[in-house]
């Protein structure tokens, strides 16, 4: 007997219609054989609805008090899962992240696994039940606190508790048909990937496309788990993440790894410039010293040349637009070490990448990507790149329109309009 795990995004299970249709697909997975583990979102936008919530009776709430309340999300959704498919004749026992076994640090709201102890969870399937366990969200080694995961955590969950349990696959079921060549909200032309590499997928997902979350992926492709994207809503073959270019399921076919993979795009991130860094050893360092011990993750970073006749130089970085306010507190109090004028700060920025693993063998795709973004009108704002992917800032506002034109300029639009949204509002 094989053992699964499913995991159901927010989407999926957004009322009690869709926990119904959810729990007569997992009932399904039960009937074919399999030990079933389900890992569970919050149903619809309750997380975003309880992130308001708190910020309306704290602009600052503590992070302890702030993950017990989101935890309250993945609670309900677990419960009503295990009822419904009680109702449909079959044995389900919901379990806490911290019942589940899923131990972390205690960095509050964006909480790393360090041990999955999953004996509750066994023993749940031993006795013949289908397990149901409440994503992103866990417990603390030192302190015993519940915390979470970071946003779209559930994921992580799902993949941490397959490596846990030795489960053959790990199945992600969300609103859209797996991972296409690009946003399918953005791009109605996108195109379903078949399979794609545990390296392409690590950077799509972190340069924004949130399908899968990066940590997700990373967990995945250490473990070598594979992860099957799909719709909780059709009954279509997914996208296969793996490290063997295999698209498995019917004969286990093999498939040719593409050139580009896909178009990402992020409108989550801002821009902090230090104006006036005076040009001498030392400077970078104490800047992002200052930002790495207010625990905040940085993204592209650009240094000007200085200006001859002030030896002043502007330094520019981006970083999640949730951790903007934490990030200038921080700069601020450092002012007189590091000797800077000002801080420019802005939000209204998106970044655009292109991913696949061809870039590196392919002469010619970074001048192909530069000239697509000029004959949209396109205007860039930062540079950055590894071996397969190229990421640009840009203004908000071109987002959209710069991802369409690089999307058709490398190939990637689809003859047919295959790129179905069935749920979710996008938030
Ligand atoms: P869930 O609630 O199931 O976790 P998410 O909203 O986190 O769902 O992720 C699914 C969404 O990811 C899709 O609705 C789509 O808008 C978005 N998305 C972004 N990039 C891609 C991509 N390359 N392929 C598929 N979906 C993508
Ligand atoms: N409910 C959480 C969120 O909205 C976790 C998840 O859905 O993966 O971020
Ligand atoms: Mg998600």
């Amino acid at each position: 007997m094989g053992l699964v795990v499913q995991k159901y995004g927010g989407s999926s299970v957004a009322d009690a219609e869709g926990i119904k249709r959810v729990a007569k697909r997992i009932v399904e997975a039960k009937k074919n054989g399999n030990q079933v583990v389900v890992v569970v979102s919050a149903m619809g936008d309750t997380t975003d609805e309880l992130i308001d919530l708190a910020e309306q009776v704290s602009p600052m709430p503590a992070g302890r008090e702030f993950d017990m309340l989101l935890t309250a999300g993945e609670r309900i959704s677990m419960a009503l899962l295990a009822m419904a498919i009680k109702n449909l004749g079959h044995e389900a026992q919901s379990f806490t992240g911290s019942q589940a076994g899923v131990i972390t640090d205690s960095v509050h709201n964006k909480a790393r696994i360090i041990d999955v102890t999953p004996g509750r969870i066994r023993t749940a399937l031993d006795e013949g039940n289908i397990a149901i366990v409440a994503g992103f969200q866990g417990v603390s080694q030192d302190k015993k606190d519940i915390t979470t995961l970071g946003r779209g955590g559930s994921d992580t969950t799902a993949v941490a508790l397959a490596a846990a349990l030795d489960a053959e696959v790990c199945e992600i079921y969300t609103d859209v048909d797996g991972v296409f060549t690009a946003d399918p909200r953005v791009v109605k032309k996108a195109r379903k990937i078949d399979w794609i590499s545990f390296e392409d997928m690590l950077e799509l997902a972190s340069s924004g496309s949130k399908v899968l979350l990066h940590r997700c992926v990373e967990y995945a492709r250490r473990y070598n788990i594979p992860i099957h994207v799909r719709s909780s809503f059709s009954g279509l073959q997914g996208t296969w993440v793996s490290s063997e270019p295999i698209q498995q399921g019917q004969g286990d076919q093999k498939v040719e790894q593409a050139i580009i993979s896909g178009v990402a795009h992020d409108t989550s991130e801002a821009k902090i410039t230090v104006v006036g860094v005076p040009d001498k050893p030392g400077e970078a360092a104490v800047i992002f010293r200052a930002i790495a011990n207010a625990e905040i993750n940085i993204d592209m970073v650009v240094q000007n040349v200085s200006a001859v006749t002030t030896g002043l130089t502007d330094i520019s970085f981006t970083l999640p637009k949730a951790e903007g306010r934490k990030a200038i507190d921080a700069l601020e109090k450092a002012k007189t070490a590091i000797g800077f004028e000002s801080l420019r700060y802005d939000d209204q920025i998106g970044k655009i990448s292109l991913v696949g693993a061809g870039m590196k063998t392919n002469p010619g795709v970074t001048a192909s990507f530069f000239e697509a973004l000029s004959d949209a009108g396109v205007n860039i704002e930062l540079i950055s790149t590894s071996e397969i992917r190229i990421s640009v800032v840009t203004r908000a506002d071109d987002v959209n329109e710069a991802v369409r034109a690089v999307h058709t300029a490398f190939g990637l639009d689809s003859d047919s309009d295959e790129a179905v949204v069935y749920g979710g509002t996008g938030r």
